[in-house]
């Protein structure tokens, strides 16, 4: 898949709320815990402006957060913040005694994992209250995801697994190590929950933002050199911006 593609996907979502508000936004006091924030508190999990997108999930979500991932780098916050009834993080060692395997699947790509139409279908077939209602995912890079999926608690849960033809424009575009981010496995798993089209766009409100932000600067700094992903920029809008460059300069 290429970066156009991507670019297409990016600019197909549709968002509540626009996405320039967040360029509005300066560094600013957080109200609950006075640190300087731009567009969310990672620590207090609340947005800084007063139009964020707010949302309702299908299913409540457990996020299981590695204690060395980032709080800052760490996109599934974004989904507390735009879903805060229906997501709740834990920092791994602790994991919350209200999942067990009978009530709660991981969304983890395991030898015998579901996929999230199998769920739908087990879920209808299941007695009103013997659904599953929990939905937990792992926050962390990839190696790290695999010690947490060890522990007793989390090895015994289901898993379920999104469509591999889904994940492949986010592997090139997610950020850091992690094989996918958080915030794209939580979007791709409702969305083929409720195989709806843009009921659930919002969650990636700050991560399109995010996206955005790191095109333009490299698009407008052709001398800073982009080393993490292969075919993350839109290089066909960069040479265009290089020819525009070049006519400037004659
Ligand atoms: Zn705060």
């Amino acid at each position: 898949m290429t970066s156009n593609e991507g670019h297409d996907l990016i600019n197909n979502l549709n968002f509540s709320k626009n996405l320039d508000e967040l360029d509005s936004l300066e560094r600013a006091t957080c109200a609950h815990c006075n640190k300087a924030r731009r567009y969310y508190c990672y620590t207090c999990m609340k947005p800084m402006g007063n139009s964020t997108p707010q949302i309702q999930l299908p299913m409540k979500t457990v996020i299981l957060q590695h204690p060395k991932e980032k709080k800052g780098k760490s996109t599934a916050i974004h989904a507390k913040i735009i879903a805060p009834e229906w997501v709740e993080i834990y920092q791994y060692p602790e994991v919350p005694d209200y999942i067990n395997e009978n009530n709660a699947v991981l969304l983890y790509p395991g030898k015998h994992a579901i996929t999230v139409p199998e769920l739908v279908e087990k879920n209808k077939e299941r007695s009103e209250n013997n659904k599953i209602e929990y939905v937990v995912f792992i926050d962390s890079t990839w190696q790290q995801s695999k010690c947490i999926f060890r522990d007793e608690k989390v090895a015994k849960l289901p898993c379920v697994k999104i469509a591999d033809q889904k994940t492949l424009f986010w592997r090139y575009q997610s950020f850091g190590d992690s094989f996918l981010a958080t915030i794209e496995a939580i979007f791709y798993f409702f969305k083929e929950f409720n195989n709806e089209s843009h009921q659930f766009d919002d969650l990636l409100y700050f991560y399109a933002h995010q996206y955005k932000l790191i095109q333009d600067r490299y698009r407008n700094d052709t001398s800073i050199k982009f080393n993490h992903k292969q075919n993350y920029i839109n290089y066909e809008q960069e040479e265009q911006a290089n020819k525009r460059q070049k006519i400037e300069h004659q």
